[in-house]
C-alpha cells in the first residue's frame, strides 16, 4: 500500500478546530486501506511565536522539508498585531512558501448546488461553476526589489514596492496552467496588464511562447487583469483556468472565491517544481481563509475548505484521484442533506458545529464508499 507523510500544522485561531476534522478524515481513509498516512504534527505562526519566539521553528521547517504534503490551517490574530514584522504570524507562512519554493497557487470555485442561493450573484450566473485560478506565489511584486520606505528628508517619505518577473518564472506556472487545463476543459485564460506594465509585456509574451511551443492542443486567451476582475462577476462560467501574477492572483481569486458563497468553503494548494528523480512537488495544501479570531474556540468554524484542502492534497499529491472525488462527494451530499455551519446557514437548514460537521461528512463518506 502506498504511503505518504502528511505535516500537520494547525496553526492559530480556529485552526485546530478545523484540523481535528481534517485529520478524522485521514484517519477514515487509512482505516479503508486507501493508503497509509504517517502524520506529524507542529507550530506555526502565533503559536509558534509564543513557544519559540519565530513563526516557524527550524525542526518544523525540516518536517516540512520531509513531508509528501503540508496541511496548514491558518495564522494570525490580533495577539500578535505588535510582533516584530519579520515574527509576525504569516511570516511562517511565506517562509514555508519561500523554502518549499511553492511557485503555482492553486484555488478552485466550485458553486456546490446546494449552496447556489447563498452567492451574491444570480443562480444561473454561478450554478455549476468551476474555475481554477492559478496564480504565481514567489514572484511579483511581493518579493521584488528594492522594497522600502526611504526618508526624503523633506518631511516626506516614499513607498516602494518592485513588479519584477523572469522569463523563467513566467514559463513554470504557465505549464503548470496548461497542464492542469488538460485534465479539465482544456482551456486556459492568462491576464497581465500588458497596456501599463512592463512585465505585463513579458507576461503575455511568454505564456504565447510556452503555449506555441508545448501546449497548442490548449485553447489560450489573454485578458487584461482588470477586464477579467469585471468578466469573473459578469459571467465566470466563461472560464476554466486562469492564470495570473501574485498580485493579481491575490484579488481575482478573492474574487472568484466569493462567487461561491463563503470562506469556510474554499480550499487550496501550493505546488513547488516537479522533482526529476521521484517526479513528485513540494506541497502545501490550506484553506483559503485566515484564523478567524471572532469565532475561535466556540466550535462553531466551518472545516470543509479544511477537508476540501485535504482532498486536494488526495488529488495533486499522493495521486489519489478516486478518494478525492470520494471526499467531494461527501461534502456535497452533507450540503445536499441540508446541514449547514453558521457562516453557511440558511432558512430552513439544520445548523451545526464543527464536530457536527465532520461526523456528518464521515458518515457521508461511509455511506458512499458503502
Ligand atoms: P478571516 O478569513 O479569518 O475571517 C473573515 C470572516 O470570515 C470572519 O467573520 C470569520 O469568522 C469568517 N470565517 C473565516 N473562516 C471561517 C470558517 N472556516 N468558518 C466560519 N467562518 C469563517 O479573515 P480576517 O478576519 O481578515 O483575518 C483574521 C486573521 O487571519 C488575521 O490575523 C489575518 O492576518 C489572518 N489571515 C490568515 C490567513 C492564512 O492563514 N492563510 C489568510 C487570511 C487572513
Amino acid at each position: 500500500m502506498a504511503s505518504f507523510k502528511i505535516l500537520l500544522l494547525p496553526g492559530d485561531g480556529i485552526g485546530p478546530e478545523i484540523t481535528r476534522e481534517a485529520r478524522r478524515v485521514i484517519d477514515w481513509l487509512g482505516a479503508k486501506g486507501i493508503a497509509t498516512f504517517e502524520v506529524e504534527e507542529d507550530l506555526v505562526g502565533g503559536s509558534a511565536y509564543d513557544a519559540h519566539g519565530e513563526a516557524i521553528s527550524e525542526e518544523a521547517m525540516k518536517k516540512a522539508h520531509a513531508a509528501d504534503a503540508v496541511l496548514l490551517a491558518c495564522v494570525g490574530g490580533p495577539k500578535w498585531d505588535d510582533v516584530p514584522y519579520e515574527k509576525r504570524p504569516e511570516a511562517g507562512l511565506l517562509r514555508l512558501r519561500k523554502d518549499l519554493e511553492l511557485f503555482a497557487n492553486l484555488r478552485p470555485a466550485i458553486c456546490y448546488p446546494a449552496l447556489a442561493d447563498a452567492s451574491s450573484l444570480k443562480r444561473d450566473v454561478i450554478e455549476g461553476l468551476d474555475i481554477l485560478i492559478v496564480r504565481e506565489l514567489t514572484g511579483g511584486v511581493y518579493f521584488g526589489e528594492p522594497k522600502e520606505i526611504i526618508d526624503l528628508g523633506n518631511g516626506q517619505e516614499r513607498g516602494i514596492d518592485t513588479q519584477v518577473y523572469e522569463t523563467y518564472e513566467i514559463e513554470r506556472i504557465a505549464s503548470v496552467a496548461f497542464e492542469l487545463a488538460r485534465t479539465r476543459q482544456n482551456k486556459v485564460t492568462s491576464m497581465e496588464k500588458r497596456n501599463v506594465m512592463k512585465s505585463g509585456v513579458l507576461w503575455n509574451r511568454v505564456v504565447t511562447a510556452t503555449h506555441k511551443a508545448q501546449y497548442a492542443d490548449v485553447a489560450l486567451e489573454h485578458m487584461l487583469a482588470d477586464a477579467g476582475g469585471m468578466q469573473l462577476v459578469r459571467w465566470p462560467k466563461q472560464f476554466d483556468v486562469i492564470v495570473t501574477d501574485n498580485l493579481f492572483g491575490d484579488m481575482l481569486s478573492d474574487v472568484a472565491s466569493m462567487l461561491t458563497g463563503s470562506l469556510g468553503m474554499l480550499p487550496s494548494a501550493s505546488l513547488g517544481a516537479e522533482d526529476p528523480a521521484t517526479g513528485r512537488r513540494k506541497a502545501m495544501y490550506e484553506p483559503v481563509h485566515g484564523s478567524a479570531p471572532d469565532i475561535a474556540g466556540k466550535g462553531i468554524a466551518n472545516p470543509i475548505a479544511m477537508i476540501a484542502s485535504l482532498g486536494m492534497a488526495l488529488r495533486y499529491s499522493f495521486g489519489l484521484g478516486e478518494a478525492a472525488d470520494l471526499v467531494d462527494k461527501a461534502i456535497a451530499a452533507v450540503l445536499d442533506k441540508g446541514l449547514r455551519t453558521k457562516d453557511i446557514m440558511q432558512a430552513g437548514r439544520s445548523e451545526v458545529n464543527t464536530a457536527q460537521m465532520g461526523s456528518a461528512i464521515i458518515q457521508a463518506l461511509d455511506e458512499i464508499a458503502g
